[in-house]
């Protein structure tokens, strides 16, 4: 049993930890990027990616690539994007990584929304909020709040979401970037005028509004759209009207304006009809349409029909409307067996993701077992052991490693067959499986060695546990199998002791193991933590 210890000059091991914070900084402000040129934050990650890739930084790699998933599922690839997100969220639960596996459901999330499955969206927003830890500081905490506020309205519960509004408002005062309390309370509004709550909405938009001139900052075109569809809701059109203007004049030159701006012009359009205006109400309309063929905006083309045909009743020309009506039907249709197509593909490529991901599941599982007789393997024990360990001395409970090791091993092999060891190596196996103690579990190390780690038994019981493993293989009915050959196993265990890790144990068990051989097999020697005696 050799023991490795890996020692890295303090000085650089400091240098690299400020390195790694830099880049921890980075990624924060990189998976707030949102709404900001897309590309280049997709392109900076994965430069990052990179960089984190160069000196040994996984948690900052992943952080990298879960921010490019992002980009890739905002772009439209909503295949590789979701994949790459479960991908992240498996290595984040091997880790013990709760910052990315909460960050890992957030996206999730969204992709399923944009899927129309709002109920895995709650799902998604639950696991995000409670993958979360209390120490992640309250700015950090407010998107997961927010989505999950979200989540509950678009799934109809507002009284519920109402209250986690109230709890992200909370969060958003701690936070320095007004805007923060501005997106939630916009997020609130716009939740009530859904849940067909205008007034409510009224009041939270004139608290947005207060807000926003108290800390001198100008709503920002989605802002102001919220504020227009509650006008309108409320009737309040010449109102609604100004908030439009207001949307389009103050457009920043940001990349989303080629969406946002047919959506204002239809809305502009809604409010001057509404106010008796048709000629200016016509006139947005056209405008509108063109933007519409322009940018190829399918979707809003058909909201344009249907409000052109409101605009010919509007002026009384019912035969105009009735044909413009058809029209918008038809049209309307052909949009939603297209959706409802992308969505069929889109479901078909999730689940996909998902049996790949059960796939990758079983290889792991596979890949943790010894294939000749089922046990768990070496690189189990080395993924398991050290966190029992750890476990074991903050709870103050015992743990036992046991080594076994066959007698003679080598006479079985050469005197009956390779075969025949073989077998006695999956009967072994059998007998500790059926022995397993509840709280523990058996593992094949290699060769003909194997290991038990037992739990919550004083020395006596662990003692006299192993001594009836002992007599099982020594009792067994090996004749079929060896002939004449006896099969016995020799055991060496010891306990857990403060400041001793899985290389310590292991080597004491070890010590114990050869301690049994060397008194003549077919025995069990048990030291206990410092001190070895032998039972
Ligand atoms: P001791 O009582 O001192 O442990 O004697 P031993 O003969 O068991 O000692 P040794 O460790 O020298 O021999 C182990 C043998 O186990 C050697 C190797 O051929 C055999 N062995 C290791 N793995 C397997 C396996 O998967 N199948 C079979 N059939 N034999 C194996
Ligand atoms: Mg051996
Ligand atoms: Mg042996």
């Amino acid at each position: 049993m050799t023991v490795t210890a890996v020692t890295r000059a303090s000085a650089g091991s400091a240098a690299l930890a400020a390195v790694h914070a830099a880049r921890a900084a980075e990624l924060d402000d990189l998976e707030d990027w949102v709404g900001r040129d897309p590309a280049a934050r997709a392109a900076r990650a994965a430069e990052v990616e990179q960089e984190a890739v160069a000196d040994g930084d996984p948690v900052s790699r992943m952080r990298a690539r879960l921010i490019q998933a992002d980009a890739a599922e905002r772009s439209g690839d909503l295949r590789a994007a979701a994949k790459e997100m479960w991908l992240i969220n498996e290595w984040a639960h091997e880790h013990g990584n709760r910052y990315l596996i909460a960050r890992s459901h957030l996206l999730l999330g969204r992709t399923f929304r944009n899927l129309g499955d709002v109920a895995a969206l709650l799902e998604h927003a639950v696991a995000a909020v409670e993958a979360l830890e209390d120490s992640v500081p309250a700015r950090r905490r407010l998107p997961y709040v927010v989505k999950y506020a979200d989540a509950l309205t678009e799934t109809g519960s507002i009284d519920a979401a109402r209250e986690r509004y109230q709890q992200a408002e909370e969060l958003a005062r701690h936070s320095t970037d007004i805007r923060d309390q501005i997106m939630v309370l916009n997020n609130h509004a716009y939740a009530e005028y859904l849940a067909g709550e205008p007034d409510r909405a009224w009041a939270v938009v004139q608290r947005m509004c207060t807000t926003a001139v108290a800390g001198g900052h100008r709503l920002d075109p989605n802002d102001l759209d919220t504020v227009a569809s509650v006008q309108i809701a409320l009737g309040q059109h010449a109102e609604a009207e100004q908030t439009v203007l207001a949307a389009i004049g103050g457009y920043p030159d940001g990349p989303q304006e080629a969406d946002s701006l047919p959506e204002f012009l239809l809305t502009l359009a809604v409010t001057r009809r509404l106010q008796g205006d048709l000629a200016a109400a016509q006139h947005t309309l056209d405008a509108c349409r063109d933007q519409c063929e322009a940018h190829e905006h399918g979707e809003i083309l058909v909201r344009v029909m249907q409000e052109q045909a409101e605009l010919h009743g509007a002026a009384g020309d019912y035969e105009r409307a009735f044909a413009e009506h058809k029209r918008f039907h038809a049209a309307e249709r052909e949009v939603l067996s297209a959706a409802r197509e992308a969505q069929a593909r889109n479901r078909q490529a999730l689940f996909e993701v998902n049996e790949a991901r059960q796939e990758a599941e079983r290889f792991r599982e596979q890949a943790r077992r010894d294939p000749l007789t089922g046990l768990r393997n070496r690189r189990y024990v080395d993924e398991q052991l050290p966190g029992l360990i750890e476990q074991t001395l903050r709870t103050g409970d015992s743990l036992w490693a046991a080594l076994l090791d066959l007698d003679h091993f080598k006479q079985v092999n050469d005197r009956c067959t390779h075969e025949a060891g073989d077998r006695v190596l999956i009967d072994v196996a059998r007998l500790l499986t059926e022995m397993e103690p509840s709280a523990g579990f058996a593992a094949r190390l290699g060769g003909e060695e194997f290991l038990l780690v037992i739990t919550g038994m004083d020395g006596s019981q662990a003692t006299e546990y192993l001594d009836r493993v002992r007599a099982a293989v020594a009792d067994h009915p090996w004749g079929p199998v060896t002939g004449e050959l006896p099969v016995t196993v020799s055991i060496g265990a010891d306990a857990v002791a403060p400041g001793a890790g899985q290389a310590e144990l292991l080597a004491r068990a070890d010590a114990q193991l050869y301690a049994a051989k060397r008194a003549g097999r077919n025995r069990v020697c048990v030291g206990f933590g410092l001190t070895s005696t032998h039972a």
